[in-house]
């Protein structure tokens, strides 16, 4: 293993972040060098350390489909290439049902409400109050909506909404017709209307450098958000991108990103996207199941095509060794196959 990397991995495990130059540095070695597996170790290390060896349930509901505006080239509802037509939108009670099929054992971090970039904000603000509602206080409720200004967050705030997952995405204004700058207004308004701020590095495709992500992961250190997650860009059908970076890659992105965020005070969770025991054995910690509709899937409801349930997520957080779940209040429970077959028997 080259000298540097060792100097930067025992500096790290001290508790001294990498900075810029040098995670650049990490970011260029190939997923399969010594470098990058010791990379992983050091940054699993980390992460496990610094939350107590604790995972965290996600959960998204995706409430309506429609041809996009935004058009973003990777997702398969952006309106010039997607295979859908026509509009899908729940209804209260399968909103209801959904959320409280996620919820219902009281161990789900968060809970995302997802619709696309233009949205009916009295649909909305109703979708946030059936979800609050029907969650237990313990489980936070983001949005996942299109551009938003500050009063109409505090509208989602006064309906229940505790956080915003938002964020200016790689390629944003090139692969999307969305300009980045209002996607940052966004932030910052749903920051001023008193809102959580939920970060990701995503969609990751082969064509980005290690520059590249590590603007944006010191950006995510700039802007004080409380996860910092990675996601990989899916080659959907109908979308132009086919190419894929491999799972050791988004790996190794995740472990130099739990390493990086070691700036943050406290350390924010760090989710994968997709799903992935490597990235779950390199510094991330959360994951996501998935019902209604999903950007990275042709099947109208992903719960019968890409999406995990809660049971999968809660066993793959097992099956990757961590030892504790964490609330949205902060309270933990012992993540123990005991405890795995109690949620199942809980049908
Ligand atoms: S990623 Fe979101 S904003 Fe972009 S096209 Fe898909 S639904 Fe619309």
């Amino acid at each position: 293993m080259e000298q540097r990397v060792r100097q930067i991995l025992e500096r790290a495990l001290e508790g001294t972040p990498p900075g810029r130059e040098e995670c650049v540095y990490l970011l260029g070695f190939p997923e399969h060098a010594p470098e990058a597996a010791w990379t992983r170790a050091a940054a699993d290390t980390v992460a496990r350390g610094k939350t107590g060896n604790t995972g965290l349930l996600f959960g998204q509901v995706g409430l309506e489909l429609y041809p996009c505006e935004a058009d973003c080239k990777f997702c398969a509802f952006g309106k010039t290439h997607t295979g859908f037509s026509g509009k899908i939108t729940l209804g209260e009670e399968e909103i209801r049902q959904k959320v409280h099929d996620f919820t219902k054992d009281g161990d789900l971090y968060c809970l995302w409400l997802m619709t696309m970039d233009k949205y009916d904000l009295g649909y909305y603000l109703r979708a946030v109050e059936i979800a609050r509602e029907t969650a237990p206080p313990q489980t936070l409720l983001y949005t996942n909506i299109g551009d938003t200004d500050y009063e109409t967050f505090v509208k989602l705030k006064a309906a229940g909404a505790d956080g915003a997952y938002h964020v200016v995405r790689l390629g944003e204004g090139t692969y999307t017709a969305i300009p980045p700058a209002r996607r940052r207004e966004t932030i910052e308004a749903a920051r001023r209307a008193g809102l959580m701020l939920q970060d990701c590095l995503e969609p990751i495709g082969t064509e980005h450098t290690p520059e590249e992500l590590v603007d944006h992961i010191f950006a995510t250190i700039a802007g004080g958000f409380d996860t910092a997650g990675v996601m990989k860009r899916t080659p959907v059908p109908g979308t132009v991108f086919t190419d894929e970076i491999t799972n050791a890659r988004l790996a190794q992105i995740v472990a130099v990103n739990a390493l990086a965020v070691m700036a943050l005070d406290p350390y924010p969770w760090i989710p994968v996207h997709e799903a992935d025991p490597v990235s779950l054995a390199s510094g991330a910690n959360s994951i996501c199941a998935e019902t209604g509709v999903n950007p990275r899937d042709t099947a109208a409801d992903t719960a019968r095509g890409r999406g995990l349930d809660v049971t999968a997520c809660r066993e793959m957080l097992w099956q990757a060794g961590f030892t504790h779940l964490a609330k949205g209040d902060g309270t933990r429970v012992a993540l123990t196959r005991a405890y795995i077959e109690r949620c199942k028997a809980n049908a």
